[in-house]
């Protein structure tokens, strides 16, 4: 076990903690970055991205190896382990790793992102890798000739059901409303696309299946404005009903929003814990996407760095310029 101390521990890997990385780097604040279980977070299980400003197309993967690599290049430390315990009462801040590895920091950047949310239906459990799944980059791949379908509405849906067009026969996509959340381009691509076909104004109740072998035959659907219930036979189920704050770290211990979101003084990064920081998808339930994450890292890693130049290492603020007694010339 080793131990070691920072002035800024970054915790996350998405667009927020890599661009926090090449801010802090610059400033010379010789941050370490300690990337969690899935680096680079959630634009590695996604393909196309067309909306990072410069680049038409770039493959989600793609670019969060290039944030890695820049990060380093600038001069971040980056550590491939997960922050299991984090505390926050006291500074130096205490984060403990899986590995076993102790890092104690003058300030904190929390850059968890958010994690797929999941429908809560018990059957859903049962077949979670065994037909129900919320990736179909990760997934899909199964599903050659087969029929399946996706759940929701937003970007995410709309984008998995597209790309699961390039292995399945037949993608059914069930929407609670009538009417999609997602972008314009999306949904004009979806409606125009002849394996995909929507069904509007249901939800899943239930997932069905076999025991032996465990698999997915079909899914008990509700129509929402009726209540009457049909099934549809189908061998693969991709939930993409949104996300949720990864804040499990935190969570008894920052003042968060509704649904789990960190808080931050509007206009900033800062949370209810001086020398605390959040950005991106952990804190942001309004904008969401990779570009605000990058923002908002690099606002963090501004406040991060104010916060140190006021603050000396034993946690005191450093003295007012007006309290130093003048020395007479
Ligand atoms: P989202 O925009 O929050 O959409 C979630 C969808 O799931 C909504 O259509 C919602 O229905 C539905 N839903 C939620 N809970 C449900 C439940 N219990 N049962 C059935 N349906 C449910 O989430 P997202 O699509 O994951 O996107 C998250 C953020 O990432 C968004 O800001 C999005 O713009 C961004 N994103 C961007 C891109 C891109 O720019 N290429 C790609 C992916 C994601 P209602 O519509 O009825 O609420």
């Amino acid at each position: 076990m080793a131990q070691e101390h920072r002035k800024l521990l970054i915790i996350g890997s998405g667009p927020a903690g890599y661009t926090a990385a090449v801010y802090a780097a610059r400033a010379m604040v010789e941050p370490l970055l300690i990337q969690g279980m899935q680096p680079g977070g959630q634009l590695t299980i996604t393909t196309e991205v067309e909306n990072w400003p410069g680049l038409v197309e770039v493959q989600g993967p793609d670019l969060m190896v290039k944030m890695e690599e820049h990060a380093r290049a600038m001069g971040a430390d980056i550590k491939f382990d997960t922050v299991s315990k984090l505390d926050l009462s006291v500074r130096p801040f205490r984060a403990e790793c899986d590995s076993g590895d102790v890092v104690t920091a003058d300030a904190v950047v929390l850059a968890t992102g958010a994690q797929a949310k999941w429908l809560g239906l018990p059957s859903e459990e049962k077949f979670q890798g065994f037909g129900v799944s919320a990736c179909a980059t990760c997934d899909g791949f199964f599903y050659r000739g087969k029929e399946v379908v996706v759940i929701g509405g937003g970007n995410t849906a709309v984008e998995e059901a597209l790309f699961l067009t390039n292995f399945a026969s037949k993608v059914t996509l069930i929407h609670r409303r009538d009417e999609l959340r997602a972008e314009k381009i999306l949904q004009r691509r979806l409606l125009k696309n002849p394996k995909i076909e929507p069904l509007w104004d249901h939800e899943v109740v239930e997932v069905l299946g076999e025991q032996d072998p465990l698999g997915v035959t079909g899914v008990k659907i509700r129509n929402v404005k009726t209540g009457a219930e049909s099934t549809l036979d189908t061998s693969g189920v991709f939930v993409a009903i949104g996300h949720s704050p990864a804040s499990e770290l935190v969570n008894d211990q920052l003042e968060l929003l509704e649904g789990g979101y960190v808080k931050v003084e509007p206009g900033t990064t800062r949370t209810s814990i001086p020398g605390v920081f959040a950005a991106g998808d952990l804190t942001d339930h309004v904008y969401r996407q990779a570009v605000t994450s990058a923002g908002m890292g690099c606002m963090a890693a501004l406040d991060a760095e104010r916060f140190l130049a006021e603050h000396d290492e034993a946690g005191e603020p450093a003295p007012d310029a007006a309290q130093i007694e003048e020395v007479p010339a």
